[in-house]
């Protein structure tokens, strides 16, 4: 057990090394980034401006990349307040369908009647975000995302259905893996933060997945009553 927790120790002294490395990057990417679209926009330069462009995307993915690390290892405590998880979708909603009209993509909510729960809201708005981009990426032309809110027996349930190409088995495997990513511009890291937030709500992710799409359920533990 000491070994493990020595193990653990260092895991953390190294997440935060990393941490502090990635804000540091970051500064020298932002000036960077400045001069190249400076130097994207010079006329005499104008046969390389595929390159610079190629360039100011690579740079903005190394930054989400950093962005969304430093948001995982970040750590800090959840901050729990009984909340509607309805509410809070409804509130997302706008933004989400954003992302979904620019895309020619529908998107529908159909929520359940559910009781409250005790969530951290930033969190949870993070987690089903991460899964609604995840579902619209994997519609390549158009498509629906339904997320849904029912409650069971034990859970109550957000489910993310997208009509995308699904995930192969392989794949499956993978999920959760940091920086596990088919995408061009992805950054493997979305998946990752689910988890992590999934698990600081006891909550538990499951994924059914097949050629007509894919569907994520998180199942938050009904507050226990009395
Ligand atoms: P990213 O979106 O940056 O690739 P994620 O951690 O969010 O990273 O997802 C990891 C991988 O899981 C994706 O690249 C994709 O292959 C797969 N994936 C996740 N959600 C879906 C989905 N709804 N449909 C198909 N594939 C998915
Ligand atoms: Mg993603």
């Amino acid at each position: 057990i000491e070994r493990e927790i020595a193990k653990l120790e260092r895991l953390n002294v190294i997440g935060q090394l990393a941490a502090g490395l990635g804000h540091e990057v970051r500064n020298p990417m932002t000036t960077v980034r400045g001069f190249l679209q400076l130097l994207q926009n010079k006329n005499e330069l104008h046969s390389y401006k595929n390159q610079f462009t190629l360039m100011i995307e690579e740079l903005d993915r190394a930054n989400s990349i950093i962005r969304e690390f430093l948001s995982l290892s970040k750590n800090k405590p959840a901050v729990f307040k009984r909340k509607n998880l309805n509410q809070l979708i409804t509130n997302l909603f706008p933004l989400i369908q954003a992302d979904a009209y620019s895309q020619g993509k529908k998107l529908v909510f159909e929520p359940g009647d559910i009781a409250d729960l005790e969530i951290d809201a930033n969190e949870v708005i993070q987690l089903v975000l991460n899964l609604a981009r995840n579902g619209l990426e994997a519609m390549p032309q158009e498509g629906c995302l339904t997320i849904k809110t029912f409650m069971d027996e034990e859970y109550i349930v957000v489910c993310v259905k997208d009509e995308g190409t699904g995930i192969k088995p392989e794949h499956v495997l993978k999920l959760g893996t940091p920086f596990f990513t088919t995408k061009e511009n992805g950054t493997g890291l979305g998946i990752p933060i689910c988890y992590d937030i999934a698990e600081k709500h006891r909550a538990l992710i499951d994924i059914e997945t097949g050629v007509d799409g894919t569907t994520f359920f998180v199942r938050f533990p009904k507050p226990k009553v009395g």
